[in-house]
């Protein structure tokens, strides 16, 4: 068996040919798995969190027969009945009911046993005891089967679903209390370069505020990772590597971004040991470095902050899936048709940033720059553009992943 580290610098070596986004993604999907061990939290903290094991019902849900709307309920075929009780939710009427016999049921009770078809009540006339079933309702209308939403014994959830709102929500009507969840994947970030300050300090002449640390961290934690902020490193190989090594110790990942090209000042890749370049086919996005030092996997996204998001959409928070124990999660995409033209090289993927107009066409956000973050973060999303499109006509339809 590989060890942790073999296994990521196994998927890491991809040689130095130019790959496109698709064979990047399917490098990573089928050779990454689960790299966190896992526990059992309460429902009530598992919001976020990835299954472990599959959830399987102990329960039939609904457990019995029950009424579907406030009316009443009996054995179809007959058009009066005898009113010969009331059953509400949580109180069941207590006798099979007789022949010709009807009750007055609630939404959510249990359907006596005898009756097969419930009508509501704005449906039906009253006199005195005897209640007037809708003509052409049909047998079985209104009523709700034991067992229609989930059976004993299914497996709901498999391992890598990730757990939101609904699906802790399918967990309680099981009866579950706590859940098999993976621990969180522990994220060390760095943001490297001489030029950074952070915002709060005064920027001296030719600095810029960090802004990646703070978007990447963002995205990160929206994914219920967890992000250990360690700050900005300089420019300077030796302290890059004893930084990035000491996080290495205590974290399933280390992410950086900038300082990974071949200009004079790219101090990070000397500092990581087992370091591969990636040479993505595609626009913003280059170049991503992938790695490991020690057991961690190492992340080295681009310095420029639209180019840092896209590959992190793009592949990195997959792959950071992946390694937390979901399942290989496309970034969920609609078609859109394009509302402009645009002549494209061919051979390399694009993505655009677009806003959707009232016409749901998509038109460019404004100019392409990978420094414009401000574009990105008024696109309503990135239109993901093939790699042997050579132009665009308005109306082509293309996939676009909400931002
Ligand atoms: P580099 O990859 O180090 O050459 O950086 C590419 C560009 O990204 C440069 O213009 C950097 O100033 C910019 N950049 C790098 N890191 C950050 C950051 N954390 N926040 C904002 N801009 C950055
Ligand atoms: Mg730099």
């Amino acid at each position: 068996m590989l060890s942790g580290m073999e296994r990521l610098n196994d998927c890491f070596a991809a040689g130095d040919r130019l790959l496109t986004v698709g064979e990047a993604a399917e490098r990573l999907r089928t050779r990454l798995g689960p790299a966190v061990g896992r526990e059992r939290v309460p429902l009530a903290e598992a919001r976020g969190r990835i299954l472990a094991e599959p959830l399987v019902s102990g329960l039939d849900v609904p457990g019995y027969d029950n009424a579907a709307v406030d009316g009443y309920a009996f054995a179809h075929g007959r058009a009066h009945y005898r009113i010969a009780g009331r059953a509400a939710a949580g109180r069941p009427f207590p006798h099979p009911l007789g022949p010709g016999e009807a009750v007055r049921i609630l939404t959510g009770a249990p359907v006596p046993e005898g009756a097969d078809t419930v009508a509501m009540q704005e449906d039906c006339e009253l006199d005195g005891e005897t209640v007037t079933v809708p003509a052409g309702l049909k047998a079985g209308a209104n009523y709700r089967m034991a067992g229609e939403n989930i059976r004993r014994g299914e497996a709901i959830f498999g391992a890598g679903q990730r757990l939101g709102p609904l699906q802790l929500g399918v967990a309680a009507s099981l009866g579950e209390t706590a859940l098999d969840v993976f621990r969180p994947l522990r994220v060390a970030l760095f943001s490297t370069g001489d030029e950074l300050a952070r915002p709060g300090e005064p920027l001296a002449p030719g600095q810029v505020y960090d802004s990646n640390r703070t978007m990447l961290r963002a995205f990160l934690e929206a994914d219920g990772l967890a992000v250990t902020d360690l700050g900005i490193l300089p420019d300077d190989a030796p302290s890059v590597k004893a930084a990035l090594a000491g996080a290495a110790a205590g974290h399933d990942a280390v992410m950086t971004s900038a300082g990974i090209s071949t200009g004079d000042e790219d101090h990070v890749a000397a500092a990581v040991p087992a370091l591969h370049f990636w040479r993505l086919a595609v626009k913003p996005g280059r170049p991503l470095a992938l790695g490991s030092i020690g057991n961690a996997a190492f992340v080295g996204l681009p310095g420029n902050p639209v180019a840092a998001a896209a590959c992190l959409l793009m592949l990195v928070r997959p792959m950071l899936g992946l390694l937390g124990g979901a399942g290989w999660e496309t970034p969920p995409s609609v078609l859109v048709p394009a509302g402009f033209a645009m002549k494209k090289k061919t051979g390399r993927r694009e993505w655009l940033r677009v806003r959707l107009g009232e016409d749901g066409a998509a038109r460019k956000a404004g100019p392409d720059g990978s420094a414009l973050l401000r574009v990105m973060a008024e696109a309503d999303g990135l239109l993901d553009v093939p790699e042997d499109v050579a132009a665009i006509a308005p109306g082509d339809r293309f996939p676009m992943l909400r931002l």
